[in-house]
């Protein structure tokens, strides 16, 4: 473990209840569950301004619900979090949490502290399926989709952690990306539940300006989502075309970048706020995609398109050959894009004494694919038996 990090260890996970987990449940499907039980509708939001303002898990605590209600509930349901494995601080303020869910494996989510905002970095899935072939999180294979509880949950532990505003303390998270393990898109209905949670105000209450689900580009996922969402978008683009986008991002194989980009722009307009433009991510890649040949093509790519550009220097990490670019790299692609009249911000790197920095997310994956152990024999120079 890094030296300027902290580590805390939680006991051993719990055994899985048989009561119903409340937590991470929609306000419609809470209402449901307490009609169920003969109550009124109305008590869903009661106990949801118990679970999300007020950080309770325990039925007795919430004086304003009834007695014979808080039995009840005790009796057959619960308000269960996954438990925090290990808390990593960084030098710089970042903080990463390895969150066990059930099962065994750990997911990571990310706190980045900046000047006037906190923005929390949230994982949908326990690796991911796509390889995007810069990614850490890609090399560990997937095992499976998060509950829409065990996604709440990650800011559920974050809130505890930072004091709740509801309860006098300043609001620390002011932002949530979708941006940790895994493609959102993929576990569909588990990430609408829990991102509209993050914007209800009877839950967190953050802005839908503030509220950013990521996606490497699964089509016919994102124009399903505009039907039924209000997040914010961003994409994950990465290469100026598709012969450079194949290999970097494998999805766009099957959704290649027009594609991407017409369905992103669908998804602007079926949002009621016409302001909202998608933010365009592009790690640069020494020598891979940080020429001034891929900037300029980029700046052709986006012309007119409503967008701001991202641009996120790449995290080195241990099972991969790419560089990081240098200074000058960036600001070239940089000067290239702001000239053609883009709008364009640079990531600065956070957490990297913790590999808490973009790309770098690995947390604990059971793989069920064998790809971790194909990305190990590959480089390792030997071919794994029985390998597709
Ligand atoms: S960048 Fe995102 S979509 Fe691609 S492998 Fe990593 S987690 Fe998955």
């Amino acid at each position: 473990m890094n030296d300027a990090a902290q580590l805390i260890v939680s006991d051993a996970p719990r055994e899985a209840a048989e009561r119903v987990n409340l937590l991470g449940m929609s306000r419609a499907g809470l209402q449901e569950f307490l009609v169920g039980l003969g109550e009124k509708p109305y008590r869903a939001l009661q106990l949801m301004k118990w679970i999300y303002h007020q950080g309770v898990s325990d039925f007795s605590a919430m004086t304003d619900v009834g007695r014979d209600l808080r039995e009840r509930l005790s009796a057959c349901a619960e308000i269960r979090p996954p438990e925090v494995a290990e808390e990593h601080i960084s030098a710089d303020g970042t903080r990463k949490w390895l969150i066990r869910v059930e099962g065994g494996s750990c997911v990571e989510t990310v706190f980045i502290p900046e000047e006037g905002r906190g923005t929390l970095c949230v994982s949908s899935q326990v690796g991911c399926s796509l390889d995007c072939s810069f990614c850490s999180t890609g090399k560990q294979g997937f095992q499976r989709d998060l509950t829409s509880a065990e996604i709440i949950g990650q800011v559920w532990i974050a809130a505890a952690a930072f004091g709740l505003p509801k309860k006098g303390g300043q609001r620390r998270i002011t932002n949530v990306v979708m941006m940790g393990m895994g493609e959102p898109l993929l576990n569909f209905d588990n990430v609408v539940t829990a991102t509209d949670l993050m914007m209800d105000d009877f839950a967190y209450g953050i802005s839908k300006r503030r509220v950013t689900l990521s996606t490497a580009g699964v089509v016919p996922a994102l124009d399903k989502l505009a039907k039924v969402s209000e997040v914010s978008l961003a994409i994950s683009l990465h290469a100026p075309n598709d012969a450079l986008r194949d290999q970097l991002v494998p999805v766009n194989r099957r959704y290649p970048i027009r594609q991407l980009l017409d369905s992103a722009r669908a998804y602007l307009g079926a949002q009621t706020d016409s302001k909202r433009v998608v933010t365009v991510e592009y790690t640069l890649i020494s020598e891979v995609n940080d020429r001034p040949e891929h900037a300029r093509e980029l700046a052709v790519l986006l012309r007119d398109y409503p967008c701001k550009i991202n641009l996120i220097p790449f995290n080195p990490f241990d099972a991969s050959d790419y560089r990081r670019p240098s200074r000058n790299a960036v600001s070239r692609f940089w000067n290239i894009l702001t000239e053609a009249g883009l709008r364009v911000t640079v990531r600065s790197t956070r957490g990297d004494d913790i590999d808490a920095a973009c790309g770098q997310l690995v947390g604990r994956v059971e793989d069920r694919t064998r790809r971790s152990e194909r990305h190990r024999a590959a480089r390792a120079g030997s071919p794994v038996a029985g390998a597709a």
